[in-house]
């Protein structure tokens, strides 16, 4: 059969880059896209080129979080110059496409049914003037609906190289992302592991953490081993990253590989 012009022109844009990972999350809030971002200035802060692509066509965080709101995308020829985010002096790259910056105002709703979603999707995988990229992180909607199906099925013949899932520690948030673990076993993506967000709350003034959403604390961790998956770290809840999202800054604050120390030890502690 004859090939699809359009998907022909995704591998070649795609062809370019050398790693492409999704950011997952099964409800919304729980830190995906700050986590999709931090992400993305972590890998240009050591020196890689990045791409940041932003499918939350409804709800894009991705211009606040990057501190890039004020910018708009120029025509590249057929397609689109993505916005270049300033990450300071080393020999990394930040380039960022979002819808957000499509639009006449940041308060205007997008009121969209699927089909134009996905085309406005295709349109980011094939027209945007990506380059060389060693890393394009695709922050999603929560869920998996029309926009994952679609870049799951686009993306196809170039192959996603993983998926990050983000989960807060509770049962609710828990529950939903099992099923994006299932969405990737179904769909052959890779599960590189999953983060546990607003994990307990160090206090600025002893340094005692408290476990916010108690009895479920290091649920995802559990999840992990449940699953076999590689569990990635644990995000505190710490208003320095709230303001860091808000002001569109890299988070210099510091992921927990595992349950700490203090918590792991805090039953003996107390008794
Ligand atoms: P999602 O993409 O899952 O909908 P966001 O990444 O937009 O969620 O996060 C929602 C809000 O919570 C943002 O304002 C972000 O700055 C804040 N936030 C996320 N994780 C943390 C955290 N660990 N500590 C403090 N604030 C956080």
């Amino acid at each position: 059969g004859s090939v699809d012009p359009d998907l022909a022109q995704i591998t070649e844009c795609m062809s370019k880059i050398k790693n492409i990972v999704l950011v997952l999350s099964g409800k919304g809030g729980v830190g995906k896209s700050a986590v999709a971002c931090q992400m993305a200035f972590a890998l240009a802060g050591r020196g890689k080129q990045v791409g940041l692509l932003d499918v939350d066509v409804c709800g894009p965080s991705v211009p606040t979080i990057t501190g890039t709101t004020a910018s708009s995308v120029h025509s590249a020829g057929k397609g689109w110059e993505p916005v270049v985010c300033d990450v300071g002096d080393g020999e990394g790259s930040l380039s960022i496409m979002s819808i957000g910056f499509l639009l006449p105002s940041p308060d205007d709703a997008v009121i969209w049914r699927g089909p134009r979603k996905v085309s406005l999707i295709k349109n980011f995988l094939k027209d945007v003037a990506w380059g060389e990229l060693d890393y394009l992180v695709i922050d999603t909607p929560p869920g998996s609906s029309d926009e994952h199906l679609s870049i799951v099925s686009f993306l196809k013949s170039v192959g996603i190289s993983g998926a990050v899932l983000v989960t807060q520690p509770q049962e609710v948030s828990l529950s939903d992302v099992r099923k994006e673990v299932d969405f990737c076993r179904r769909t052959a993506i890779p599960i590189l592991g999953l983060i546990e967000n607003m994990s307990g709350f160090v206090c600025p003034c002893c340094g005692e953490e408290t476990i916010v959403f108690h009895p479920s604390a290091g649920g995802g961790e559990k999840l992990c081993l449940d699953a076999k998956i590689r569990f990635l770290g644990r995000i505190p809840l710490d208003p320095s990253l709230t303001i860091a999202c808000d002001s569109g800054r890299r988070w210099e604050g510091v992921v927990m590989e595992k349950e700490d120390k203090k918590r792991a030890e805090g039953k003996e502690d107390k008794s």
